[in-house]
C-alpha cells in the first residue's frame, strides 16, 4: 500500500463507511483510533519526542494534546522517565508490547502502566489505567498458572486438553464464557470447548462463517497473544494529529494493546449480548490452528495487566502443547490403522485373493474395519465384494470406469456427487469415496465410502446474508446480523472428508497387496516351472519303465504258450489252469504297461494343432470302438453336426473313443443309447451322454485317477482304470476341462472342453 492509500485507509471505521469495499482490506491496523482505556503515544528516537497521542490523554495524564506534542518523555514523564529510558534503550521492542513502568501521578490513586513496542519504524507508548486493588490479581497467581501448566501438560487427548484449558482460562479472567474455536480450511470456524456460568445458552459446536472473522481480522489475531476490549459500547478516541507530522504516516497498530477494533466487531459482539471480550491466538507451528476467545456478558470487564499476563501465558502454553495433543491423537489413529493393514496383509499372503482376503463383511479384520467409513467395496471385473452400505453392483462398477480415468492413485473426496453426477442417486450412501486401483493395468478398485453427512451448521446467522443495502443511502453494507438465533443449513451432498493419514494407510495397503500379488505370482510360476519339470521327468521315467518292461513280459508270455502247447494232454487241469492264469495275467500286465505308454505319451508329446471337422473325428472313433468291449447292440445319436474345431486330432479321437467305449460298456439297460454332440458356450462343450449305470457322486472325481476302477477285473467288460485319466491328460494339454454329470441307474453325460475359460 503506498502512503496515499494508507492515508485513505486509516480513517476510522465507523458504521457509516464500513463497506464491501473497505472491509477485507488491511485497514483494521490502521483504524487512526484507540479505545478510551488509555492513551497512545507516537515517540520520535532517539530524544523521546512526542508526535502524536490520542485525544484522551487528559483524563490520564492531565495535559491536553498540544500541551504534549513536541515535548519529550523526560518532560512529561518526570519521576519514572530515568527508568522508563532505561528500560526502552535495554529491552526488545520488536515483538511485541512490553512493559515498561508502573507509573502513579500526583493525586491518582490507580496509576498507569506504561507499555512499549516499535511497529514499522514507530515507537508506540501505551499508557493504560492500573487496576484497583479490587481487581489486582491474588498472590497465588504464579502457582495457579504453574498448576495449570502441569494439569494441561498431564492431559490425554486433544479434547480434554482444550476443555482443561478454556476451564482454567475462564478461572484466571473471571469471564463468563470462554471458548476454543477452531479454523477449518475456508476459514469458517466452529466451536470445540466450551467453559461458561451455568444460566448462559451453550454455543458449543456452533458453526461460525468465514466472514465472522475476516481474512485481515485472522492475520491479526495471529499477530499478538492477546487482544482485550473491555468495554465493546467505547467510543474510540483519535489520535492527534492524524498522521506523523514527518512522515505522514499512519499508525500501524498491528501489535498495539489499545487498537480499536473494527465496527463490525463491535457490531457483532453487542448482537450476541457480549459487553468485553479477549481473545487470544492458537497457534500451530505457525499457522493460526484457532482461538480462545473469552466473553464477557454481564457488563464491561478490565483484566488487570497481570491477571492478562498470566492468561497470555497459559494460552501461549496451550499453544505450544497443543500441536503435541493434537498428534498424539492422531498417533494412536495412526497406530491402530497400521496395526490393522498388517493383520489385512498377513490374511492376504496367506489368500492372495483379495476378496477372500479383505472382503468378508463377516471376517474382521476387513476394509471397513481399517478406516472409518460406513461401506466398502473391491470391485474387479466380474467380480463385486461388498462390506457395509455400499452403492449397487451396476453402480459400483461405473464408478470403477469413471476412476480408471482419473489420474490419482489414490482417489478421495467428499463431494461426490458435485464431480461425478451419477452419484445423486446414491449419495446418502456414497457422498465422499476414497479409491486406490491396485495396479494400474487392472480395474481392480478397492472403494470406502461415506455418507452425506446432512451437517447441520450452526451458523451464528445466516452466512449467506453477510450483506444488506443500506436503507438510507441504497449502498452495500456489510451488516453485522442482527439475531443470534441457531440458523441451519444443509450441506447437500458431502460427507465427512477423508484425513491425510486414512489416505495414506489406503495408499500403504495398496502397495503391500502388489507386493504380495507379485510374491504369489512369482511363487506359483515358479512351483509350475518345478512341476513341469517333474512331470516331463515322471513321463520319460515311465515310458522307460513300461518300454523295458514290455521285452521280458513278452518272453514270459512267449514262454506260457510254448509250455502250453508242449504239455497239452500231458498234465491235468489243475495244471492247464495254472497256465492259462499266466497268460492272462501277461496279457493283463501288457495292458497296463500299454495304458501306462499312451499315458506317458499323452503328456510328453507336442501337440500337433490342426483345425480338424470334429464330425469326422467322431466318426473314426466310433470305428475304434466298434469291437471294444461291452454290448454292441447300442443306438448312437448325434443330434446335430459339430463343426471344426482347431486340436490335436489324434489326441481328441482317443478322447471320444475312452468316452464312447465307456459309455458302452457301463450300461445295464435294455434299450441302450449313447448321445454324442456339443453345446455352445464359450469355450464350446462336447459332451457323450449314456443311459447306464450312473456314477455315485463321490466317485465322480476318482474316476479320473490312474488305475482307478470302481468295479470288479471282470465286470462290465474289464479294463485297467486308465482311460478316463489318459482322457483328462489329452484334455487339459489343450487347455481345457473334462468332467462328468451323472445320476445313479439313469445314466451320465461326461463333458469335456478344448480351450480355457473365455476362449473358444
Ligand atoms: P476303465 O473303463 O478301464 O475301468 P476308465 O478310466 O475309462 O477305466 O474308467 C474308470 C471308471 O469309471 C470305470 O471303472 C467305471 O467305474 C467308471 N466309468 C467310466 N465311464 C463310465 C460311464 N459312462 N458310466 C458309468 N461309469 C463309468
Amino acid at each position: 500500500m503506498n502512503p496515499a492509500e494508507k492515508r485513505k485507509a486509516s480513517t476510522i471505521v465507523t458504521a457509516k463507511n464500513v463497506d464491501l469495499s473497505n472491509c477485507d482490506r488491511e485497514l483494521v491496523q490502521f483504524p487512526g483510533a484507540v479505545q478510551p482505556h488509555g492513551v497512545m503515544m507516537i515517540v520520535d528516537e532517539p530524544a523521546y519526542v512526542i508526535r502524536q497521542v490520542s485525544e484522551n490523554c487528559v483524563k490520564f495524564l492531565g495535559r491536553p494534546a498540544e500541551q504534549l506534542l513536541g515535548k519529550s518523555i523526560e518532560e512529561v514523564f518526570d519521576r519514572s522517565a530515568p527508568q522508563m529510558l532505561n528500560r526502552l534503550r535495554r529491552v526488545s521492542l520488536e515483538n511485541g508490547p512490553v512493559h515498561v513502568v508502573r507509573e502513579s501521578f500526583a493525586g491518582s490513586t490507580r496509576g498507569v502502566n506504561i507499555f512499549a513496542h516499535r511497529c514499522d519504524g514507530a515507537l508506540i507508548l501505551e499508557i493504560e489505567a492500573a487496576g484497583t486493588r479490587a481487581d489486582a490479581p491474588n498472590a497465588h497467581l504464579y502457582s495457579d498458572v504453574r498448576e495449570a501448566v502441569t494439569a494441561l501438560e498431564n492431559t490425554h487427548g486433544l479434547q480434554k486438553f482444550l476443555d482443561l484449558a478454556v476451564d482454567r482460562i475462564r478461572n484466571f479472567t473471571g469471564y463468563d464464557r470462554v471458548m476454543a474455536y477452531k479454523f477449518a480450511e475456508d476459514g469458517s470456524g466452529h466451536v470445540v470447548s466450551e467453559a461458561k456460568r451455568q444460566d448462559l445458552e451453550p454455543y458449543l459446536g456452533l458453526h461460525y462463517p468465514a466472514s465472522d472473522i475476516p481474512a485481515p481480522a485472522r492475520r491479526l489475531f495471529g499477530l499478538s497473544w492477546l487482544r482485550h476490549l473491555p468495554d465493546v459500547d467505547y467510543v474510540p478516541v483519535r489520535l492527534y494529529p492524524e498522521f506523523h507530522p514527518a512522515s505522514h504516516k499512519p499508525v500501524d497498530m498491528s501489535f498495539s494493546i489499545l487498537r480499536s477494533v473494527s465496527v463490525m466487531y463491535t457490531g457483532y459482539l453487542k448482537n450476541m449480548g457480549v459487553r468485553s471480550t479477549m481473545v487470544m491466538p492458537l497457534m500451530k507451528e505457525g499457522q493460526l490452528w484457532g482461538l480462545i476467545s473469552a466473553m464477557h456478558h454481564s457488563g464491561p470487564r478490565q483484566v488487570a495487566y497481570e491477571a492478562r499476563m498470566a492468561t497470555e501465558f497459559l494460552s501461549h502454553m496451550v499453544s505450544l502443547l497443543l500441536g503435541a495433543k493434537e498428534d498424539a491423537d492422531g498417533y494412536s489413529e495412526r497406530l491402530r490403522m497400521a496395526a490393522v493393514t498388517d493383520q489385512l496383509v498377513e490374511k492376504l499372503s496367506r489368500n492372495s485373493d483379495f476378496h477372500d482376503a479383505l472382503g468378508q463383511a463377516e471376517r474382521s479384520p476387513n476394509l471397513l474395519t481399517l478406516i472409518p467409513a460406513t461401506g466398502a467395496a473391491i470391485v474387479s471385473r466380474g467380480n463385486i465384494s461388498q462390506i457395509g452400505s455400499t452403492p449397487s453392483k451396476q453402480e459400483l462398477e461405473a464408478l470403477a470406469t469413471w476412476l480408471t480415468a482419473q489420474p490419482e492413485t489414490v482417489f478421495a473426496t467428499n463431494r461426490l456427487p458435485e464431480i461425478y453426477p451419477p452419484a445423486l442417486t446414491y449419495k446418502s450412501l456414497a457422498s465422499g469415496v476414497l479409491a486406490v486401483q491396485v495396479a494400474p493395468e487392472t480395474q481392480e478398485f478397492l472403494m470406502w465410502f461415506r455418507p452425506e453427512h446432512i451437517e447441520i451448521v450452526n451458523w451464528a446467522g445466516d452466512p449467506k446474508k453477510p450483506v444488506k443495502v443500506s436503507q438510507t443511502d441504497g449502498e452495500l453494507r456489510l451488516q453485522p446480523r442482527s439475531s443470534f438465533a441457531l440458523w441451519k443449513e444443509s450441506v447437500e451432498g458431502r460427507s465427512e472428508p477423508w484425513r491425510n493419514d486414512e489416505k495414506e494407510v489406503a495408499a500403504n495397503l495398496r502397495q503391500a497387496i502388489n507386493e504380495v500379488v507379485l510374491t504369489r505370482a512369482r511363487q506359483i510360476e515358479r512351483i509350475n516351472r518345478e512341476l513341469a519339470d517333474a512331470n516331463v521327468e515322471l513321463d520319460s521315467f515311465a515310458y522307460v519303465a513300461s518300454h523295458d518292461l514290455k521285452e521280458p513280459l513278452r518272453g514270459v508270455h512267449l514262454l506260457a504258450s510254448f509250455l502250453q502247447r508242449g504239455l497239452e494232454g500231458k498234465i491235468d487241469e489243475q495244471g492247464r489252469e495254472q497256465l492259462d492264469n499266466i497268460l492272462k495275467l501277461t496279457r493283463r500286465m501288457d495292458d497296463l504297461i500299454e495304458s501306462l505308454l499312451q499315458y506317458s505319451r499323452t503328456g510328453r508329446l507336442e501337440l500337433n494343432l490342426t483345425t480338424a471337422n470334429m464330425d469326422e473325428i467322431v466318426d473314426e472313433a466310433i470305428s475304434d470302438c466298434r469291437h471294444s468291449a461291452g454290448q454292441q447292440n447300442v443306438d448312437i445319436r448325434r443330434p446335430k453336426a459339430i463343426g471344426f474345431v482347431t486340436c490335436d486330432r489324434v489326441r481328441v479321437r482317443e478322447i471320444w473313443a475312452n468316452l464312447i467305449t465307456n459309455a458302452k460298456k457301463y450300461n445295464d439297460k435294455i434299450n441302450r443309447w449313447i448321445e454324442i454332440g456339443s453345446e455352445d458356450s464359450s469355450p464350446p462343450r462336447y459332451y457323450v451322454r449314456d443311459n447306464g449305470i450312473g456314477i455315485p457322486e463321490d466317485a465322480r472325481e476318482r474316476v479320473f485317477e490312474i488305475f482307478r476302477r470302481m468295479h470288479g477285473k471282470n465286470e462290465y467288460g474289464g479294463g485297467v482304470g486308465a482311460g478316463l485319466t489318459i482322457a483328462r491328460r489329452a484334455v487339459e494339454r489343450h487347455g481345457g476341462k473334462i468332467w462328468v454329470e451323472s445320476k445313479v441307474g439313469e445314466g451320465s453325460t461326461f463333458y469335456f472342453t478344448l480351450a480355457p475359460e473365455g476362449l473358444s
